[in-house]
């Protein structure tokens, strides 16, 4: 199972950074998009239905300069954001 070819398929979701869940349908990911259809960002959840991975492709450049994409893992033992 690749982690780009999710087995469970893909959705896609309008809103804004934070808008996905941290839990959803196991191997899938979801394609989050912006008011304006921009795509913003990638969730791929694993086969307990966890947050595995989140790909940002657009997102304020608070704390410095940011390449995009850029992926960010998650950390389920801290519950947050690695
Ligand atoms: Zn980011």
């Amino acid at each position: 199972m690749g982690m780009c070819k999710p087995s469970g398929g893909k959705m896609s979701q309008t809103g804004r950074i934070g808008s996905l869940k941290k839990e959803g349908m196991p191997n899938t990911r979801i394609d989050l998009f912006n008011e304006n259809g921009e795509l913003i960002q990638q969730r791929w959840y694993g086969p307990d239905g966890r947050a595995v991975l989140n790909r940002d492709w657009k997102h304020s450049k608070k704390g410095g300069e940011h390449k995009f994409p850029h992926n960010h893992f998650e950390c389920w033992l801290q519950s947050s954001l690695c």
